[in-house]
């Protein structure tokens, strides 16, 4: 099968309690691109600027990233976001976004990636998100996430691209403002009546549920003793989770509960550093191993 993902490729400004590190690479497409290329041989579409490394563009090819849906803009500047968390990494606050080569960004799906079986709308404009989705045929699967700005600036295309959609990943704090309901399981059936057929609840360091109609999976994250970043840990858990799927070519019940596994195995290692630098030494034996390591953890 095949992944096309539509998202953010970054910089990002990351202010921790301990450590301020200044536009590294970031960014949802990035983040769930890299997670995913342990799975699948993923097609990313994103826009940079002339101002983005040569390096890390030699990074995701090494990482056999489909990169023909990357366009760079000449003499354009790269997206940056900045965030700053607390002692608790559950809380995050943006504390600025520029859009930069965004703002005039309108993608084009190359050819080689109209027939994808996967489409993710990684957090990025609903405007974009839905532009692509006009592009694709006839997908076999869609799934989409976004952040509380795009909630809060654009809910009528938000909500026209949910409606859509099959999967959506969110977090707790998303989901209460899109649903304005407080108890998570009410608002997670609440969007189930919006369009998905499966909603994927990210609760940062406790976890995630996912409920489709007849299913609800919990799974713990895994047990991390240094938070190094909490960013891009949403975006990675969709690319394990995704990438999975697209490997073992099934949307059962059975392989959903284990790509929300590979999903939470592949955010735990993002966020034992900076950026995407836990990516450049990571083996795929210590996936499976990690993986092996939840089963022990969640079986009683
Ligand atoms: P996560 O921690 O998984 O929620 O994702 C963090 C990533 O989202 C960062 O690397 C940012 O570059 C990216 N990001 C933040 N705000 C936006 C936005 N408004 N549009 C697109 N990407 C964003």
């Amino acid at each position: 099968m095949s992944l096309v993902i539509v998202g953010s490729v970054a910089f990002d400004t990351i202010e921790t309690p301990w450590e301020r590190k200044e536009k590294i690479v970031g960014g949802s497409c990035t983040y769930c691109s890299l997670a995913a290329s342990y799975f699948t041989r993923p097609k990313i579409v994103a826009v940079v600027g002339e101002d983005f490394p040569k390096d890390t563009i030699s990074f995701l090819k090494k990482r056999n990233i489909d990169l023909r849906g990357l366009k760079i803009v000449p003499g354009g500047k790269t997206f940056h976001w900045q965030g700053r968390y607390g002692y608790d990494p559950n809380q995050r606050e943006t504390v600025r976004t520029d859009l930069n080569v965004f703002e005039n960004f309108r993608p084009e799906i190359p050819a080689s990636y109209k027939k994808a079986d996967i489409i993710f709308l990684a957090n990025i404009d609903p405007d974009i998100q839905e532009n692509i989705f006009l592009q694709v045929e006839k997908p076999k699967l869609v799934a989409m996430d976004t952040i509380g700005l795009w909630i809060s600036s654009k809910p009528t295309t938000l909500l026209r691209v949910l409606k859509s959609v099959d999967i959506f990943f969110v977090n707790d704090e998303e989901i209460r403002m899109l649903t304005n309901e407080r108890n998570l399981i009410r608002a997670g059936k609440k969007i189930l009546g919006m369009g998905p057929s499966l909603v994927i609840l990210k609760k940062g360091e406790h976890g995630a549920l996912v409920f489709g109609p007849d299913l609800l999976f919990g799974i713990l994250a895994h047990p991390c003793e240094d938070v190094i970043d909490p960013t891009g840990a949403g975006d990675s858990f969709a690319g394990g989770f995704l990438g999975y799927l697209d490997k073992v070519r099934s949307f059962s019940k059975r392989e959903i509960r284990r790509a929300a596994v590979f999903g939470s195995v592949m955010a735990s290692f993002t966020i034992e550093d900076f950026g995407i630098d836990r990516f450049k030494t990571l083996k795929p034996g210590e996936i499976q191993s990690r993986f092996e390591h939840f089963k022990k953890l969640i079986s009683f």
